[in-house]
Order: structure tokens, then sequence, then C-alpha cells
């Protein structure tokens, strides 16, 4: 962070260029592109995929409220659809009643760090899929890691994340040379050369400061995610799952756990007695996205609104626990004698 201040070269440097390197490389893609949050590379993405105004783009309607924001801050509908109850992400069964003539890409989350099924829903579809792995940096399926799952992904380094900055990030991957290099335009404006405006982009850039940053933590994300699945098997161990219903796994998958989010029927009574004892439980998307204010122009499709059963199901049932790369079985106890004594 010193030599960069010394050196005075803030914007699109050596550090973001070294970082693009070194994040394609962890992920197993030849192209990374540093951006300037999580949201706006979704947008970027399904910009340089063609995605134009009025085109349609299937979301899962349970997860951040951003994954559906950025596909309708680019005048293009977002598609809310449902999950699968056990991997809580879109699977091939859940997407196909979303589909129209419209649909033009796909956007699967890599919910709370669990890789979704991306190959699947590609072969099944043909149709291109943004992967939203902004929770699951470090997660793999099959061998390959988040962010090499779809034609083109996204990640988000907002410090909470499992690789933060001191401040916002985001990046975008691809193994396609003309994506990253159209994503690259909008990202500056949308221009190659600072010369000739190509496109109406975006002013979307990582800076040089959060990169040195992220280029001195990204060598821990292993480790990292190693101590959230230890976290993960220990609250398996402590009996988490004679009190709340479990979180389930893809097939041939080694999930990030960003989040470990089991459910309950009475989420919200455990929750309260969770918090009196200190235990610092949270409920996420409680009320989900085909549900959010701002969202109600994109649900009623052709009058008659889609029934998303597992969702509105999860939204009421889930119950996020404590989980880091540093929690260990004694705090899975604790939480655990918690429950029992609720
Ligand atoms: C955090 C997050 C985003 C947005 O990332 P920002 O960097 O905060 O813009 C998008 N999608 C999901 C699933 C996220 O968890």
């Amino acid at each position: 962070m010193s030599a960069v201040i010394r050196g005075g070269h803030f914007i699109l440097g050596p550090e973001v260029k070294a970082f693009e390197q070194e994040l394609a490389a962890y992920v197993g893609v030849d192209h990374a592109i540093g951006v300037a949050n999580g949201t706006d590379a979704i947008s970027i993405a399904a910009r340089a995929l063609g995605v134009q105004p009025g085109d349609e783009v299937i979301v899962p309607s349970f997860t951040f409220y951003a994954t559906a924001e950025a596909i309708a801050a680019i005048g293009a509908t977002p598609v809310f659809c449902d999950v699968d109850r056990d991997t809580r992400n879109i699977t091939v069964d859940t997407v196909k009643p979303a589909l129209t003539s419209k649909t033009k890409a796909i956007v699967a989350v890599d919910l709370f760090g669990m890789p979704a099924e991306i190959s699947a829903i590609r072969d099944a579809f043909g149709i291109p899929v943004i992967e939203d792995a902004a929770q699951a940096l470090g997660a793999s399926l099959a061998g390959r890691k988040a962010g090499a799952l779809g034609d083109i992904a996204t990640f988000s380094f907002y410090p909470s994340k499992n690789l933060g900055a001191f401040g916002d990030g985001g990046a975008i991957t691809t193994d396609d040379a003309d994506l990253a290099e159209l994503a690259r335009a909008l990202r500056f404006h949308g221009s190659r050369d600072k010369q000739s405006f190509e496109y109406v982009g975006y002013n979307s850039r990582l800076d040089e400061i959060q990169a040195t940053v992220l280029r001195v933590l990204l060598p821990q994300i292993d480790s990292w995610c190693d101590g959230r699945r230890a976290g993960a098997q220990a609250y398996v161990d402590a009996g988490l799952g004679d009190h709340l219903q479990l979180p389930g796994s893809v097939d041939g998958a080694i999930p990030a756990w960003h989040l470990y989010v089991p459910t309950a029927d009475d989420a919200d009574a455990k929750l309260a007695s969770l918090n009196a004892a200190g235990v610092q439980a949270r409920a996420y998307y409680r009320t989900p996205l085909h549900r959010q204010p701002a969202m109600a122009p994109y649900v009623n499709r052709n009058g008659k609104a889609a029934e998303l059963r597992v969702t509105d199901e999860l939204a009421r049932t889930i119950l996020a626990l404590p989980i880091s790369p540093v929690f260990t079985r004694a705090q899975a106890d604790e939480v655990v004698a918690a429950l029992a004594a609720s």
C-alpha cells in the first residue's frame, strides 16, 4: 500500500494487473478483470454476453438482492426461478418453468459457497450462464473451481466475503477472450484505448490499493476455506443435526461455506434464543427477491405471479449460524448447547 501511495499510480496500474493474473491462475481460467464491486461485475458480465434492454435473464429469488438488481440495472428483465431445497441453488428443474423465447442468459448463484450445477444447466438449455460466485471463492465442483463453472463468472471482495478487501472490490472471470475484452472495455467507459468510446459503459475499476490488499490475502484463501469446512464439520460432529435441518451438498462439490445456514420450522424462535444466549445467528434473505418492493414490476408475468414454493419455505425457515476460518469445535458445542437449552 505504501509503495502504491509513493508511486502515485492509483488506477489500473501494475497491482491490478498482477492481481488479475493471480486470480485467473487460482480460479483456473484464462482471464480475470478487476471491477469496482460484485454488483457491477454482474451487470458488466451480462452486457458482455450481449444482454440488451427487454431481454429476460433467469435469476434465483433466493439470493442477495444484488444478483437481480444488477440485471434490472441494465434494462433487462429478471425472471425469478425457484431453488433446490437441499442445496439452495438453481437446477435444471427449477430453471425450466422460467424459460421463454426471450431468455438471453441465466444467473446461477453459488449460494452460501455451495457451487451450483452449472454445466448441467448449460447442457440442458444451451443458454449462457453467468456464475455469481460472490460467496464461493475457494469452492469447487468436480475439480473445477467456482468462477470457472459458467460462461463468465463474477466475484465480490466486499470485506465480509471469503476474500475481503479493505473496502469494495470485484472481479469477472472467464475463459472466453472476446467476453474478457468486452468486459475490460465496459469497466472503462466502453473504451479499449481511452480514445474511441464504443459503448456506454461504466466507471467500474478495482483500485490499486485494494489490489495490493487482495494480492496479500489471496494466497490464504485455501487455508481459510479449509477452516470454514472444518467449522461446518464441527457443527455436524457437535450434533447440530439433532436440532436443525443441516444444509445439503451438491454431488462432487467442495463448498466454501461463506455462510452456514441450516433450517428450522420455528427459525425465528430459535434465532431469538440463540441471540439471547450471545450467539450471533442471523436471518438472511427472510424476504426473497420476488417479494421485494423494487422487484414488483418483474414478478407478474402474463398476469400470473410465479409460485416459488421452496424459496418461500427457505426464506421462512433459514437460520445463519456463526462460521469463519477460525471457528472451533468448542464454539460449535456452545451453539448446540444454546439450542438444546432453548
Ligand atoms: C455480495 C454479493 C453480491 C454483490 O457484491 P458487492 O460487492 O457487494 O456489490 C452479489 N451477489 C451475491 C450472491 C453476493 O453475496
